[in-house]
């Protein structure tokens, strides 16, 4: 493979790769990243409430009609003319108006703690609703303040990518485009030469076989890092 084009390429492109670095690592671009996730957080969470919410809701309705049949059941059982009563269905009638009262009171105990529950939730959900909002407010600001820095760069960044316009048509098309897709998934430098026995890249230390395969191709894909070593 003729590599002194694409050498060539790839220092101008080397300009671009560390202005795209510095962008991608600005305080204010990594501030905006971070916001985001927040605000996108805090998105899954208040769905995640509100789902909470509604089940909480629904167990309520389900416990408010219990409550009412439960006392329902103990008004038939007062309504009994007890003096048509036996003993013995006397003492079973009290028994079970024992049993419903008995009921009844923790069933109006769980009530309360729904109730408690869905005011944690709706006070969580307008905490996270809060979080969303500032957030959101707070990424215009850092957004705004990072654009600025890029649209500085803007004019380097354009002259380089007319540079690398030209340059690129030097390069054979297969191998402008094995760099691309290296470029791409930012294994940079893309092309880099063997150093004694190692990758010129990452530093490391090639196989016996690995060393043979380039003195004969001159060309070998670093298995660590990705990065296409050349020998002269
Ligand atoms: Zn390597």
């Amino acid at each position: 493979m003729e590599l002194n084009a694409i050498l060539a390429y790839q220092d101008v492109d080397k300009q671009l790769f560390n202005l795209e670095k510095d962008l991608a690592k600005n305080p204010y671009k990594l501030k905006c990243n971070a916001l985001n996730q927040t605000a996108k957080d805090s998105q899954v969470k208040s769905s995640q409430l509100e789902e909470q919410a509604g089940s909480i809701l629904s167990e309520m309705e389900e416990l408010k009609k219990t409550i009412s049949s439960t006392k329902k059941h103990g008004e038939e059982l007062l309504k009994k003319d007890v003096t048509k009563l036996s003993a013995d269905e006397i003492s079973e009638n009290l028994a079970t108006k024992d049993k419903v009262l008995q009921n009844l009171s923790l069933l109006d105990k769980r009530l309360t703690k729904l109730a408690e529950s869905i005011n944690q939730v709706l006070a969580e959900f307008n905490k996270t609703i809060k979080n969303y909002n500032e957030a959101k407010a707070q990424y215009q600001k850092y957004k705004a303040a990072y654009d600025e820095v890029a649209k500085q760069q803007q004019p380097k960044i354009d002259a380089l990518k007319g540079q690398l316009q030209n340059l690129a048509k030097t390069v054979p098309q297969e191998t402008m485009e094995i760099y691309n897709k290296k470029r791409a998934d930012k294994i940079f430098p893309v092309f880099v030469e063997v150093m004694g026995n190692n990758c010129g890249r990452c530093r490391m230390e090639l196989s016996a076989s690995a060393l043979s395969k380039l003195k004969s191709e001159h060309i070998l894909t670093c298995e660590n890092c990705r990065s296409i070593i050349y020998s002269k």
